[in-house]
């Protein structure tokens, strides 16, 4: 088994939302360096450690703060810590939230230092009861401390409950008091956010590993990573695997060490089928593809996506049809219902797959299903419609036959 490496997940586990002990832990006592001095470098070293947005989208994080920094006129600036993680198969923010909260707190502050950001909200799914309650306590103490920068405020908000929730428009919505449907882009949050105000949104992970580059240095941090990539990335485990859980590797691990390395392979000592990769709104891989390195650039150049990091293993003897069936049946209850193509088009791939997988489709179905494939990228206003058809799309690549066995 290679080196468990542990940046975020840290061995010691009681730090819980114990301040002094974060701060003995993390620097040995000595006082916490923030940005304000000099905010400027802060965001270089953000920029040369080459961190990437780690909720989903891998988009290159100093990008969003130096827009969000050069902004200015508006009454406030906001930094969005997007924990409305909602993902099936994801997990991982809720475990930082629930063990570590001081090093997402620390990370913000300093990216709200970095960028000049004055309103400061974490925006937390409300079915994490653990992570809300660790990260309360985290915030009580950080708002009764002197280490809190002064003009920053710190708001605790649970989040609507809804998937499309966490998408970063529809977080806005939220906490403008309104219902989260996910805005038209341009404008960007960068230049109109949150009540217009320039706005940065990152994903709670992604901020974990703010405090560690800043005090580590970029160098450090890119020298986490293998095979090109950089840090260390969590990955969470599930399905049919003896271990499943939260492991914290270096990015760019290859997936054949996650799974039967540190998840002890698959249960039964079945073969393994496929891999639903980087949360079920991405594509599918397969054994031929385990040696790929889990970084956003190699599962991109096979066409898929790293996503959050979730891999959900299903071994042979389960079937791909009906798996498929039940995550876009998730997904059709996640539409919002405000672009048309989306609410009608994902009920009717719903639909559609329903009645393959219990064995009353038709060729026409699944005509039908292709079709359906082939029109919709594109026409919602948000990723979900085209994560929808990405899953499919790659279903129908690598499990065609499956589709074909279950008609009638
Ligand atoms: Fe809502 Fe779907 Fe449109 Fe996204 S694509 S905004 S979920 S209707």
């Amino acid at each position: 088994m290679g080196p468990l490496n542990h940046v975020l997940l840290h061995p010691d586990r009681r730090i819980g939302a114990d301040l002094e002990r974060w701060v003995n832990v993390s620097r040995g006592g000595t006082p916490l360096r923030m940005a304000g001095d000099d905010p400027v470098r802060v965001r270089e070293q953000v920029r040369f450690a080459e961190l990437r947005g780690l909720g989903g989208s891998g988009f290159p994080v100093w990008k969003k703060w130096d827009a969000v920094a050069a902004e200015s006129g508006k009454p406030d600036k906001w930094l969005v810590v997007n924990g409305n993680e909602d993902e099936p198969g994801t997990f991982k923010d809720r475990m930082l939230l629930e063990e570590t909260p001081h090093q997402v707190v620390e990370g913000a502050l300093i990216a709200a230092l970095a960028v000049g950001a004055n309103r400061v909200v974490f925006y937390i799914n409300p079915d994490l009861a653990r992570s809300l309650a660790s990260l309360k306590l985290a915030l009580e103490q950080w708002q009764a401390s002197p280490l809190l920068p002064k003009g920053i405020e710190l708001t605790l908000l649970p989040g609507s409950g809804h998937y499309i929730g966490g998408e970063e428009t529809a977080a806005m919505e939220w906490i403008e008091g309104k219902f989260p449907f996910p805005r038209g882009k341009p404008p960007y949050p960068a230049q109109v956010g949150v009540h217009g105000c320039p706005t940065l949104i990152n994903n709670v992970e992604t901020l974990a590993h703010v405090p560690h580059i800043v005090m580590n240095g970029p160098e450090w941090f890119r020298a986490q990573g293998r095979n090109g990539a950089n840090g260390t990335k969590l990955y969470s485990l599930s399905g049919d695997v003896l271990h499943p859980g939260v492991y914290e590797l270096p990015m760019g691990t290859p997936l054949r060490e996650l799974i039967f390395e540190h998840g002890g392979g698959l249960l039964s000592g079945k073969p393994l089928k496929a891999i639903f990769t980087g949360g079920p709104s991405n594509t599918l891989l397969t054994p031929a593809d385990l040696d790929v390195p889990l970084d956003f650039d190699s599962l991109r150049a096979r066409g898929g996506s790293l996503g959050t990091g979730a891999m959900i293993v299903i071994s042979e003897g389960t079937g791909v049809v009906k798996r498929v069936a039940e995550y876009v049946r998730f997904f059709a209850h996640s539409s919002c219902g405000q672009c048309p193509p989306c609410k009608s088009g994902t009920a009717t791939l719903s639909r559609l797959l329903d009645r393959i997988d219990t064995g009353r489709g038709t060729l026409d179905d699944l005509a039908t299903l292709e079709n359906l494939c082939a029109m919709l990228p594109g026409s919602g206003r948000c990723h979900l419609l085209s994560g929808v058809v990405q899953l499919l799309d790659s279903s129908f690549r690598h499990f065609h036959h499956e589709y074909r066995n279950a008609l009638r």
